[in-house]
């Protein structure tokens, strides 16, 4: 009996603003991509999950809504907020939940000059950015804890606790340093605030050097974040991959996507290295409600989040292929606004596809 190509089940969830514009793109892009190999497919439902929606009905997921992910081999995710909801009130319906029940406790980010684009550092050539950010995802500085008393008077206290657990240091430490290992500078930076932030913050510092003997090939520093954003402004040849704390590493992100070019470039994934719930992946950049539905957004961080996805699910020849198809469009000049060209999301999507049939 023949068996058909390997099916690959993805949940999207494209969410607020220009999360919509590019989750089609990246569902277009990834159709095409699948098509041009002819060896496997994917299967994609789309969730509604968003802020019309808790607008609307007042909530974001419906309450099964997490165990309903998690029959999926991967989730695509847009992203989520918008002006007429407090930020805080989008991200804790939505995207926070579902990294914390699925144990999505790395966020990996990496950041490079793709062909055709370049840094607003001036000098800065395509070899001298090549950056792995690994963020810890699930506790830190955005754990949730604290709470606010006599509120609405002028006495109103507010605490934000930030949690550091041994066992969450120790999995992103030994996730961080395989993955410098992986690369071929095996150079790992650690980002901490252990000169002002004396408990959690020292607990890095310690149990990142118990772990480093163990992986003697990796070349090891500690930077303070403050110091960090400096250097890789003026010096972003020196490092290579980088891990840090839930907050820290969400703003050294930014920072790095906007040196690469643009944060309309930059992919992250949100990983369960045990494998037992599917991992989430998206753009880094958020809703931008100042061009949403204008179909002007810039969707290679979005194609790029898709590749990371399509490895993860263990099609590496497709995600080298996919990457291969976007820096052979941008290498081309054609581009968004936002990256110094005249394209809009549409053009780069169909350039993209066209590539696809051509180099798969
Ligand atoms: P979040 O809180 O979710 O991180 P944010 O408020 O920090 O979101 P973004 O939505 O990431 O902000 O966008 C910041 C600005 O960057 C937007 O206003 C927009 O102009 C620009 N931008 C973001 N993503 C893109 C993109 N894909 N293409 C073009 N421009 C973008
Ligand atoms: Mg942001």
């Amino acid at each position: 009996r023949e068996i058909g190509p390997k099916i690959h089940r993805i949940a999207c969830i494209p969410g607020d603003g220009i999360g919509v514009d590019i989750t089609e793109a990246a569902i277009q892009v990834l159709k095409a991509l699948a098509k041009a190999t002819g060896t496997f497919s994917f299967d994609f439902t789309t969730f509604d999950w968003s802020s019309t929606n808790y607008l609307e009905r007042g909530w974001y997921m419906p309450p099964d809504g997490l165990s309903q992910l998690k029959k999926f081999d991967a989730i695509y995710f847009g992203a989520v907020g918008w002006p007429d909801v407090p930020d805080h009130i989008s991200l804790w319906g939505l995207i926070l939940p579902i990294r914390k029940a699925l144990n999505q406790y790395v966020n990996v980010r990496p950041t490079r000059i793709l062909q055709g684009t370049k840094s607003p550092l001036e000098g800065c050539k395509r070899e001298d950015l090549d950056w792995l950010i690994i963020r810890e995802n699930s506790e830190g500085e955005y754990s949730g804890q604290g709470g606010t008393s006599h509120e609405d008077s002028e006495h109103t206290v507010a605490t934000e606790v930030s949690i550091f657990t041994r066992v969450a240091i120790e999995r992103i430490m030994h996730f961080a340093f395989k993955a410098a290992q992986s690369r071929p500078r095996k150079h790992l930076t650690m980002v901490t605030k252990s000169n002002a932030q004396r408990h959690g913050m020292v607990l890095w510092d310690k149990i990142f050097y118990e772990i480093a003997p163990s992986y003697p090939d990796v070349k090891t520093e500690k930077m303070l974040v403050d110091a960090m954003t400096v250097r890789m402004v003026l010096n972003p040849k020196s490092m290579d991959t980088i891990v840090a704390t839930n907050l820290h590493a969400d703003i050294l992100t930014d920072l790095a996507a906007a040196l690469s070019g643009s944060i309309g470039i930059a992919p992250s994934s949100n990983l369960d290295p045990t494998r037992k719930n599917p991992s989430m992946f998206e753009p880094i950049h958020g809703s931008a409600p100042d061009i949403a539905g204008k179909g002007i957004a810039n969707p290679v961080g979005a194609f790029w989040s898709a590749a990371e996805m399509v490895r993860w699910v263990g099609e590496e020849k497709a995600a080298d292929a996919l990457m291969k198809a976007v820096e052979a469009v941008t290498a081309r000049g054609v581009k968004t606004k936002d990256l110094g060209g005249s394209e809009d999301t549409n053009g780069v999507t169909e350039a993209v596809c066209r590539e696809l049939e051509a180099i798969v």
